[in-house]
């Protein structure tokens, strides 16, 4: 038997391919783990819409104007961006190429375009930076923007109106609509062409969404409807003749509820603390005797009294717990409060934070709702 001397370190081998190497990522070769891991994943087949009268593309649910008026030079800026849109980064990606100069004349409708996408980056920062070539499978559609179906002779117009009662939208209550219009239209799109914005006016804090197609309106109005406590109201009125026929728009109204999540508002009399507000109603922690009830939208209590905003209360700290006595430290003016409680729920305990409010000279005490 011959004497194997070993000098150095010992090597090791890929786990895939078995290739002796020192330099190993969860047990595989630089190679081996470069192919099981791709640095973009993207999906096999992508479908670019163009305006087939300006040649404005559409793009994560909005129409976008080419930066060049020339027809080929427009699309391939449609193809480039809605490639680069649809590619998920997996490990850091430093440059991506999106080969589309094969486009030479427009393609036909459902004609397959096979464009290459160069990816330089690293999928492991152990690695060193490389670069992995893709082919995408493009089709290209050709419809009207909005702009444009007003202009050839347009469809009736609808405008859905988004308010709260008594006051205006918060900042945060915004996003989440208009990630919800977003959404909305992406669905409803798929069965109506009509379903894009013509425009939007936000202005303290009210929006309206002007749309080319009534059943997108109606279609978004109620899918919004499945994520906010919305009154909904319709009108129709007409706003001219063509051709000695009516021409109608239609207008959708939607109404928060006049309380947020976190007010509170009065409860037959009692302060009720709004914890979460559903499509039918609200659930509340009743301060009087710290019960949870559940109200539904009721005419009654579609705008039921607000005794505080969640921005008006005031914060406090417990320092002490002595039933029935719980006393307080106000923030930020450090005053001190003595509370006689008959019951002490589990979160008024010593160091937390709660809220504090006077209701006809009473004072309640109530978790913070984030
Ligand atoms: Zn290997
Ligand atoms: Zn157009």
């Amino acid at each position: 038997m011959k004497a194997e001397v070993i000098v150095g370190m010992v090597s090791r081998f890929c786990a895939l391919c078995g290739k002796e190497t020192n330099e190993l990522l969860e047990n595989l070769c630089y190679e081996c783990y470069r192919r099981l891991h791709p640095l973009v994943r993207l999906p096999s087949e992508i479908e670019v819409k163009v305006c087939k009268n300006c040649f404005s593309y559409y793009l994560s649910g909005k129409w976008v104007s080419p930066r060049s008026q020339q027809p080929l030079s427009a699309l391939r800026e449609a193809i480039r961006a809605k490639v680069r849109k649809s590619l998920k980064f997996e490990g850091k990606v430093e440059e991506v190429k999106v080969m589309n100069d094969i486009l030479i004349k427009l393609p036909k409708k459902g004609e397959f375009l096979g464009i290459r996408v160069k990816v330089k980056g690293k999928v492991h920062e152990k690695l060193p930076s490389y670069e992995e070539e893709y082919l995408v499978r493009v089709t290209v559609t050709y419809s009207l923007c909005p702009s444009c179906m007003v202009v050839m002779g347009g469809k009736e117009k609808a405008i859905l109106q988004l308010r709260a009662d008594g006051r205006s939208i918060g900042r945060e209550e915004m996003e989440k609509l208009k990630l919800t219009i977003s959404k909305a239209l992406e669905e409803v799109y798929e069965v109506d062409k009509g379903a894009v914005i013509l425009d939007w006016v936000e202005k303290e804090g009210s929006l309206d969404v002007y749309l080319a197609s009534t059943y997108a309106a109606r279609r978004i109005a109620s899918y919004i409807q499945k994520f906010f406590a919305a009154k909904r109201l319709e009108t129709n009125k007409v706003i001219g003749y063509k051709r000695g026929k009516p021409v109608t728009r239609l207008t959708i109204r939607l109404s928060l509820p006049s309380f947020r999540k976190g007010d509170v508002v009065d409860f037959k009399g009692n302060p009720l603390l709004i914890e979460s507000i559903s499509k039918s109603g609200v659930k509340g922690l009743l301060l009087t005797n710290y019960s949870y009830v559940k109200v539904p939208f009721t005419k009654l209590f579609r705008n039921p009294k607000l005794i505080f905003r969640r921005e008006e209360l005031v914060k406090a700290m417990v320092t002490s717990v002595n039933p029935p006595y719980v006393t307080l430290l106000t923030e930020p003016e450090y005053k001190q409060v003595e509370v006689k409680l008959t019951k002490i729920p589990l979160w008024i305990k010593e160091g937390a934070k709660v809220n504090l409010l006077e209701v006809r000279g009473k004072i309640f005490l109530s978790p913070i709702i984030a």
